[in-house]
């Protein structure tokens, strides 16, 4: 297949002699059809030793020569495969000329008066010969051809017999410009189907959906093969007909199982196997039909009128089979279709213009293949484009959910963070939390500001649990925590610093303040009478240790250490009070 794609450089080529060739051609006389004032005659001439026909110089058998405008298919063939065709040729300005034909079913010999000119194919000593392609002709005449008889000898086993197509007298150089300006539309759509072929292997290759790009460029390329192979400007690209002929088959009998390949993947069940049933049967017949040719058995020519019924029959089921399905498929499916079906539309009417139910004209099978080939890419850009898009969606999705994730994160460990600081059983800050708001503070009195630290401790606290219980002795723990929170300022730090001992870091505040506020919170706790559950518990009581920067010492951090020395002179001197710390004692 990659070959093939690599037949669009000699196309571009031939396309470049389109665009230089009538620059090159000098005007010259028009060109003129012989559409009109031929003979025929049905059989073939006996031979003299020379190999001159006797029909061309025994005047006595000029009686068996009959008119017809056109010399093909002439009536009452009755199985005959040999008609001779004649024509005067009438006079014209032409500075080379040429006799342009297209085409000939299916070989001939071409005499002017009694001189052999041309010879399509080969004839044997019965008159018949192989089917050798369908080409154009080019038959060289000399300048004063005017006036002389030019005759065809003509065989064919095939449905037609005779000259096909166009018959006219031109000049050469005007031929060769004639030939490339009618391909070059096919050529551009040719190198246009072979490039997406191409481009659908690839895909094929690196695609999820392998299928149905092997599908299309399966397609794709009996397209452009096909588009290529029929255009006349192919016999300039390769002088071998045959060769065309049967690559143009080929590609034509193709065409079924690259669509085959593709529907199937969008159906399942019976349709799918209907779908593949049918184009297996196309890939059999290609293979049996251009196998069997090639070996001899039988002539390419006659493998297509079996193609055309089996497509006759294929061609409508899978319409049939896709229109009842149109609800379940896509709109693009539907795109695809319709495409395909305007190409089914014109190999259908080609193949009536081919067995003569319509009359010769060109039908556009190219533009077909183009409209289809040109769907194929549309879809392919959108499906291209949806799915950038979808990855840029995709991935500003993605950064949304890190940035939420993050910040969630960072929540939480704040949230870590708080509980580490926070003394579960009282809802106080816990010792670590004491730790660094003591540097904290003592940074900041070191600045000039004052800072007092109480050491808070519950006498007899062992004693207490061992009356009451643990249980009732953590619910007093709380419940003198939060007495201690009530006596002082939101801007002091109360802590338990573990067991039944607490601290309150009091920053501004003086030695004196301190003092104040402790007393009161012994006060107070005095007077508390706690509770457990239905039980009254006995009294509380704390004692206190005080120390203050500036008053006591130069170093902030040396605080605690002083007021732990103030709570045990507290202790000492019998509990339920508090002391300063005094450096004399
Ligand atoms: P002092 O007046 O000398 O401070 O005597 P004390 O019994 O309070 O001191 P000690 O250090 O000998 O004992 C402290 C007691 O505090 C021991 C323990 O039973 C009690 N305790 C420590 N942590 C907790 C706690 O979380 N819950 C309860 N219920 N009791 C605790
Ligand atoms: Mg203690
Ligand atoms: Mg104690």
């Amino acid at each position: 297949m990659c070959r093939l794609a690599l037949l669009s450089w000699p196309l571009a080529a031939l396309m470049s002699l389109v665009l230089i060739f009538p620059v090159v051609a000098n005007a010259s006389a028009p060109a003129l059809d012989l559409d009109t004032g031929w003979e025929y005659r049905w059989g073939d001439s006996p031979f003299l030793a020379d190999g001159t026909p006797v029909w061309l110089v025994e005047p006595a058998t000029e009686g068996a020569w009959q008119a017809i405008d056109f010399p093909s298919n002439p009536p009452g063939r009755n199985g005959m495969r040999h008609a001779w065709f004649r024509i005067t040729l009438p006079p014209g300005e032409w500075r080379d000329p040429v006799l342009y034909i297209y085409s000939i079913d299916l070989i001939a010999q071409v005499y002017l008066d009694d001189t052999k000119i041309y010879q399509y194919g080969s004839f044997n000593e019965h008159g018949e010969g192989a089917f050798v392609g369908w080409p154009w002709h080019m038959i060289s005449l000399p300048e004063d051809f005017a006036g002389r008889q030019l005759t065809f000898r003509v065989y064919s086993n095939y449905t037609d017999i005779g000259l096909w197509g166009e018959v006219r007298l031109m000049d050469r150089p005007e031929l060769f410009g004639m030939i490339l300006k009618r391909s070059a539309a096919d050529l551009m759509i040719s190198a246009f189907c072979l490039l997406l072929a191409l481009l659908a292997l690839g895909f094929a290759l690196v695609q999820q959906s392998r299928r149905s790009f092997i599908g299309i460029a399966l397609f794709s390329c009996a397209s452009g093969v096909m588009i290529l192979a029929e255009t006349q400007a192919s016999q300039l690209l390769l002088s071998r007909p045959l060769v065309w002929d049967y690559l143009a088959a080929a590609s034509y009998y193709a065409l079924p199982v690259g669509i085959g390949v593709l529907l199937e993947t969008w159906f399942s069940g019976r349709k799918r196997r209907w779908i593949r049933r049918l184009w297996h049967l196309h890939l059999g017949y290609l293979l049996l039909a251009i196998g069997l040719a090639l070996g001899g058995a039988v002539n390419l020519s006659s493998t297509f009128p079996v193609y055309d019924a089996l497509l006759a029959f294929s061609l409508p089921v899978l319409f049939a089979l896709l229109v009842a399905n149109l609800s379940q498929l896509s709109g693009e499916q539907r795109l695809v279709i319709a495409a395909y079906g305007l190409f089914g539309l014109l190999l259908l009417f080609d193949m009536a213009v081919a067995h003569g139910l319509l009359p010769w004209q060109r039908i556009p099978v190219s533009l077909g293949a183009l409209g289809f080939s040109l769907v194929i890419v549309a879809i392919s850009l959108r499906h291209y484009a949806r799915t950038q898009r979808e990855l840029i969606e995709l991935n500003s999705r993605l950064e949304k959910q890190v940035t939420e994730r993050t910040h969630e994160l960072q929540q939480m460990v704040e949230r870590f963070r708080t509980f580490s600081y926070q003394d579960t059983l009282t809802g106080l800050k816990n010792r670590r939390f004491f730790d660094e708001i003591l540097a904290h503070e003592a940074a900041i009195a070191r600045r000039g500001s004052a800072l007092t630290l109480a050491m808070l401790d519950i006498d007899h606290f062992k004693q207490f649990n061992d009356q009451y219980g643990h249980e009732a002795g953590d619910a007093v723990l709380i419940a003198t925590a939060q007495l201690i929170a009530e006596h002082f300022r939101e801007t002091d730090v109360i802590c338990r610093l573990g067991g039944e001992e607490f601290v309150v870091l009091m920053p501004s505040a003086s030695e004196v303040e301190g003092k104040v506020a402790v007393e009161r919170l012994l006060d107070s706790l005095r007077r508390q009478r706690f509770r457990h559950g239905d039980n009254a518990l006995g009294r509380v009581t704390l004692s206190c240790g005080i120390a203050s920067y500036p008053r006591h010492t130069d170093d902030p951090l040396e605080l605690f250490r002083l007021a732990d020395m103030a709570l045990y002179h507290a202790k000492h001197f019998g509990r339920d009070r508090s002391e300063t710390y005094s450096s004399a004692s």
